[in-house]
């Protein structure tokens, strides 16, 4: 008979505080085929690991049940164990006696039974483990990157720079993202675009990085290490290569729309470059809004265009590009502001949002850096900003805190008073959270240096009376009601994930989290992962986050990626489905109930599986009808098997 040694970890008191260890371990020594079975303080521990290494060499043993934690934990750990006593891998398995027993129970005598039940039932399964070695693809060393915003930058950078080939796609006709509409960077107050061009050019010259603005990811198809994406290029209608930038396009056309990088503070006309410092520095055709798309023509940029690089009738077209690995960095909005009636925003042009506020500060703004109101364009001199403007608030908006409010604020006031030196800010915030280097000091410097009051409370209601924004609110810490005569109000909104970024997540088959952001794959071990494998996050697109956390989070995704990279050929494990083509009928049930698109039907109408695609979860074989497919090593009858274990066969 098959000799299976078996391993009760006390995982400290996490398991051994509500299960008796020694008495799992004293009955499985009593079940039928196992031939050793002992308990130890940490099996993870060297010495815990050395203890099944020496018993599987000493007593010739054919299986392994470690009765811990979640195999999601150490499930390599003590395969890999085994493996370097000889065993296959995959005839080591895992007893959760922890997450699945100790955990979720206080009754000692209950947790104990029930984790001898579930060691008992592991046992009679891996004494059916077959023998399996891991599935290995080649890998294409070429990485996507979506979003060109500061984090996706920073990612090409990194992955260009360490000799791997990137695709950087950006959705609009620029990259740069939100940081590029900033005007200084706290905690520093250092220039944002100074900082930032540099990168957006050297992406431009890279001779790895090719850069794909004013395109989309359109579909998706493959695996780790070989993915194949299809790349939505929009069409700009100006060829940049005949454009020689002499603006006469723009000064002839007739059509004036709100300028989405000044957020509606200014116009653009339909032809239009985003920025002086856009990446490519190229004019884009706004089919939505150009006379010549619709059928009465306007022209009028084709006929003054001189070396004749604007062409009406270009096409969208789809590239299709081979990949290893992906990283998403879409970045994020800002909330509804037509959801904030209470504050005004959208009825008077004196409340402003924060990147607004922003372009008015900037010296490439609509304003030259003047901070003007919008409405009179007069200096203001009492502004209200008004914290958590959508954030933290479960009833109404956003439940979560957006993070870099708080500090942004605090610039956006300092800011004002170093432009308006007779002016007074105002700040209602709830709490300040400045955690981060530096953080604390600056904020302290805008209270201490520049005079910035802050208001401990939440704002009512804001509304016009003559040329005043009247703020009402409550300094909680007086207990006294506060009215403000304000000229400007700003909100600092809720941030939000990016628009889009739920449908890109739907193609891409990554999770989000109940706030929509882009989910890990484990909070605290997996930060910059995604749950699909060979896709990583960067940024905002994950939660709310600063510059230096964005641009760490970029760099950790690139290395990660960097891991897939790197590799010649990747490993996937062998726990994959399998058909029986003699009882598949066809049926294609176990197609439509796959979540990893990993089963389709041959010319012949059987199923078969992709192994690369697929991650083993079993929903084809518990939908199959005829019992045609299975799990390696988790067979209908491994688990028959169990059953019977557990109910005392
Ligand atoms: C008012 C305000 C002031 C701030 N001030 C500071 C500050 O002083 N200091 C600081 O450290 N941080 C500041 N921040 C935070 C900073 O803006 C962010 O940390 C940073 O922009 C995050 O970069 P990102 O690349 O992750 O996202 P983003 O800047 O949002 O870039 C994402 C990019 O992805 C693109 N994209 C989105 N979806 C797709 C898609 N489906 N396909 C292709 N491309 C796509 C977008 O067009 C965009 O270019 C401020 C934020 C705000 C709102």
């Amino acid at each position: 008979m098959k000799k299976t040694g078996v391993f009760i970890c006390h995982c400290g008191i996490n398991i051994a505080g509500t299960v008796d260890v020694k008495k799992v371990a004293q009955g499985a020594a009593r079940q039928r085929g196992v031939a050793h079975a002992e308990d130890y303080v940490y099996m993870c521990s060297e010495p815990g690991q050395n203890l099944i290494i020496k018993a599987i060499k000493e007593k010739n043993l054919d299986h392994v049940v470690v009765a811990c934690c979640s195999p999601t934990l150490h499930e390599t750990t003590f395969r890999n164990a085994s493996q370097r006593a000889g065993l296959n891998p995959f005839r080591c398995e895992i007893a959760n006696i922890r997450e699945q027993c100790s955990w979720v129970h206080r009754d000692m005598d209950k947790a104990t039974a029930k984790a001898a039940k579930i060691t008992k039932s592991t046992v009679e399964r891996v004494r059916k483990n077959e023998k399996l070695e891991p599935i290995s693809v080649p890998v294409t060393r070429r990485a996507l990157v979506v979003g060109g915003g500061i984090s996706g930058i920073q990612s090409a950078l990194d992955l260009a720079n360490s000799g791997y080939e990137v695709v950087l796609v950006e959705r609009s006709p620029s990259i740069g993202g939100h940081m590029i509409q900033l005007s200084e960077t706290f905690p520093t107050l250092d220039c944002s675009q100074c900082i930032l061009t540099p990168k957006m050019v050297e992406v431009s010259k890279h001779p790895k990085i090719k850069l794909m603005t004013y395109s989309e990811v359109q579909d998706i198809s493959g695996y780790v290490g070989n993915f194949k994406v299809k790349i939505l290029r929009k069409p700009t209608y100006v060829d940049p290569a005949k454009c020689t930038l002499c603006d006469e396009c723009t000064k002839v056309c007739p059509i004036v729309v709100p300028n989405e990088f000044d957020l509606g503070l200014t116009g653009r006309r339909a032809i239009y470059i985003p920025f002086p410092q856009a990446i490519p520095a190229s004019y884009t055709l706004d089919d939505k809004n150009c006379p010549s798309m619709f059928p009465v023509a306007c022209g009028k940029c084709y006929h003054v265009c001189k070396p004749r690089a604007i062409d009406y009738d270009k096409k969208p077209c789809v590239e299709e590009i081979e990949v290893g690995t992906i990283i998403v960095a879409t970045g994020f909005d800002l909330y509804d502001k037509a959801k904030m009636a209470e504050y005004g925003y959208g009825k008077y042009p004196d409340v402003l949002d924060g990147l607004q506020f922003e372009r008015l500060c900037s010296a490439s703004g609509p304003t030259q850096g003047k901070i003007l109101r919008p409405s009179d364009h007069k200096e203001p001199k009492e502004v209200v900003f008004i914290q958590c403007s959508g954030s933290r608030d479960p009833e109404n908006h956003c439940a979560y805190c957006s993070k870099i409010c708080c500090m942004y604020t605090a610039k956006h006031a300092m800011l004002y008073q170093h432009h308006v030196h007779d002016g007074q800010a105002y700040i209602f915030y709830i709490d300040i959270r400045s955690g981060g280097k530096n953080y604390e000091e600056f904020v302290q410097r805008a209270v201490e240096e520049d005079g910035v009051v802050y208001l401990r409370g939440k704002v009512s209601k804001v509304f016009q009376e003559g040329d005043k924004l009247k703020v009402w609110g409550v300094d909680t810490l007086t207990g006294k009601k506060i009215e403000i005569d304000a000229d400007m109000v700003v909100l600092a909104m809720a941030m939000r994930p990016s628009q889009g970024a739920q449908e890109l997540a739907k193609k891409l088959k990554l999770s989000l989290d109940k706030d929509g952001f882009l989910a890990e794959a484990h909070p605290k071990l997996r930060p910059v992962e995604s749950v699909t494998a060979g896709m990583f996050l960067a940024g905002a697109a994950q939660a709310p986050k600063d510059i230096p956390e964005a641009v760490a989070q970029a760099s950790g995704a690139a290395a990660k990626a960097i891991t897939i990279l790197s590799q010649e050929r990747l490993y996937h494990a062998p726990t994959v489905a399998v058909v029986n083509a003699n009882l598949c009928t066809g049926c294609a049930m176990c197609v439509q109930v796959c979540p990893y698109e990993a089963i389709s039907l041959d010319a012949k109408g059987k199923a078969v599986v992709n192994e690369v695609l697929c991650e083993g979860c079993g929903t084809c074989s518990a939908t199959c009808l005829r019992a045609a497919i299975q799990v390696k090593n988790s067979t209908p009858l491994q688990v028959h098997e169990m059953i019977k274990a557990c109910l005392g066969g």
